[in-house]
């Protein structure tokens, strides 16, 4: 389980653009050719850079995106689940709360996973 969030994702944009379309010593075609002049410019974005700025480079924001699998969203921050199969689970804060609250809320939601005693306490109010 990893924590990402977009700054990570601008961070290393430039390293991944590198690492997509720079293959035996010579850059793909992508883009009209444009492959190695994105990357120039991604390389010199400012630690500042927005998700907009990297937007504007490539022009779409597939490279920035944090979408979560349960809602949907682009969120700025998830976190991410690795399957052994190679697939992956991102989730945002409020599906993993959503999903800590249904969890609590079963009758098996005490911290060991074992059933509460909520049923035997209530037995015990209904003999007073
Ligand atoms: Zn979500």
């Amino acid at each position: 389980m990893t924590v990402t969030t977009k700054r990570d994702l601008i961070a290393q944009v430039a390293a991944q653009w590198h690492a997509q379309y720079y293959r035996n010593g010579e850059w793909k075609p992508v883009l009209d050719d444009a492959s190695e002049r994105i990357y120039e410019q991604l390389r010199h974005l400012p630690e500042s850079a927005r998700e907009a700025d990297v937007t504007a480079i490539i022009s779409n924001d597939a490279w920035t995106t944090i979408r979560c699998t349960e809602c949907d969203r682009n969120v700025g921050v998830a976190v991410v689940f690795a399957g052994g199969d190679k697939t992956t689970l991102t989730l945002c804060a409020q599906c993993l709360r959503t999903a800590l609250f249904r969890l609590e809320d079963s009758e098996y939601g005490d911290p060991t996973g074992h059933p509460t005693n909520s049923m035997t306490e209530r037995k015990d109010a209904q003999h007073d």
